[in-house]
């Protein structure tokens, strides 16, 4: 069933390297050992104990130098993991280890100071403090650039003031990576990003919103009360908060393909066992998989040799989403229609698959943003 479905599709060539087969191996027996039993609990799991099991295994900072706390394996081993991330039957575990591992410690490693890759980074690698993205606010969340949050120069640090929304981990984080608005800055040039620890004086979680997927990742909304924070917890230029944070949104859709995609192919290689070979709709959403894969391979292409990535990682995203989503939806379908047990696993995974389109990108945005790069 697997070699139909994957059909001729080549490697691509950023796997082919050295003992690139055999990570490949370990990362999914890791995975099959660490994070699978995980998935299947419905009590809340501990990450930092799943994170120190990945380091144990030279699984957790792949794509970050040893000197900062990695492996020092690169960015396509990355995307390795990434992709093999997609095997595992729980959204919530895939969105929280990106959250971590690609979307907050890809910040600190490039724009960090040295004294922050030690306090932050490199214990957020070993699994000791876990990390949650706190951008979206009640009055901005698909448009960054309306964010209220503001930082404002107070002594040898910064006062901040504002309300982030549905952040994902904001009630298991040790620190929270938070972009807030400078006043007297032009846009776009206008924001600042901070690392902010969890017992900072000023800071408030709200309560954990009920969610319908993601069930391993929760939700809840962060307050900050006229919080002061060292100028220390600083990450990057003042000024360079929204561009840093847009090159990094990019990246991350990117990885999150990559899952998506996998997502995918784990429900139509399920499907496919309960309807014929030429059923059209299973033939259009293997074709529409293979395409969707092929995409998202060369905006990673791209992304490793340094091109130009923006326009096909935001057609990446906006396509494996609504893979993700339709693929799933045919399997739940197929599972029902013949009394199959996988309706359960395959409710969550619609569930879950939802949320794809949330995390760094709606559809109407990615198609607004490929509107803008291809000036249609
Ligand atoms: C489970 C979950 C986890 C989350 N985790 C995080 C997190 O960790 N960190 C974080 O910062 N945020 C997080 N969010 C918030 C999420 O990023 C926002 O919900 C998302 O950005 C959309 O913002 P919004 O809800 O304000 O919707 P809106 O921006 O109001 O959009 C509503 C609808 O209108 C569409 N729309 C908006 N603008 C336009 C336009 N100009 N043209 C056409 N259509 C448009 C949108 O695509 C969407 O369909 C999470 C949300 C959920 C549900």
């Amino acid at each position: 069933m697997n070699q139909f479905l994957l059909g001729d599709h080549p490697t691509p060539a950023f796997w082919k390297f050295e003992g690139a087969e055999q990570l490949r191996a370990h990362i999914n027996k890791t995975f099959d050992r660490f994070l699978m039993p995980a998935a299947k609990t419905t009590t809340q799991c501990n990450y930092h104990q799943l994170i120190a099991a990945l380091r144990s295994e030279q699984l957790s900072g792949l794509r970050y130098a040893k000197e900062k706390g990695g492996t020092g394996a690169g960015l396509a081993a990355q995307a390795m993991f990434a992709e093999s991330l997609g095997r595992i039957p729980s959204g919530g575990i895939g969105m929280a280890l990106t959250i971590h591992l690609d979307m907050v410690a890809p910040f600190i490693d490039q724009y960090g100071a040295p004294e922050q890759i030690e306090r932050f980074l490199m214990p957020a690698l070993r699994g000791e403090i876990l990390l949650s993205h706190a951008v979206s606010e009640p009055g901005a969340g698909s448009d960054v650039t309306n964010l209220a949050t503001t930082a404002t120069r107070d002594g040898s640090g910064w006062r901040i003031c504002g309300h982030k929304t549905m952040i994902s981990l904001a009630s298991l984080a040790d620190v929270h990576f938070v972009i807030a608005r400078l006043a007297d800055y032009r846009a776009p040039f206008n924001m600042v990003n901070f690392l902010i620890p969890k017992d900072t004086p000023g800071l408030r979680l709200g309560n954990v919103w009920p969610a319908l997927g993601n069930a391993q990742c929760p939700v809840s909304d962060i307050f900050f009360d006229d919080l002061w924070i060292g100028d220390d917890c600083r990450l990057g230029m003042p000024g360079m908060g929204m561009i840093n944070q847009l090159q990094q949104f990019a990246q991350e859709r990117i990885l999150s393909s990559l899952r998506a995609n996998q997502v995918a192919y784990q429900c139509l290689a399920r499907a496919a066992q309960w309807t014929y070979t030429a059923d059209q709709q299973l033939q259009t959403l293997i074709a529409e998989w293979q395409a969707s894969r092929a995409l998202t391979y060369k905006a990673m292409q791209h992304w490793l040799a340094n091109g130009e990535y923006l326009s096909l990682s935001s057609s990446s995203k906006l396509i494996s989403s609504r893979l993700a989503r339709s693929a799933s939806l045919f399997a739940l379908d197929l599972a029902r229609q013949h009394s199959k047990g996988d309706v359960n696993s395959l409710q969550t995974c619609v569930a879950d698959a939802r949320l794809f389109s949330i995390s760094t990108g709606s559809d109407e945005m990615m198609l607004k943003s490929i509107a803008a790069t291809e000036k249609y």
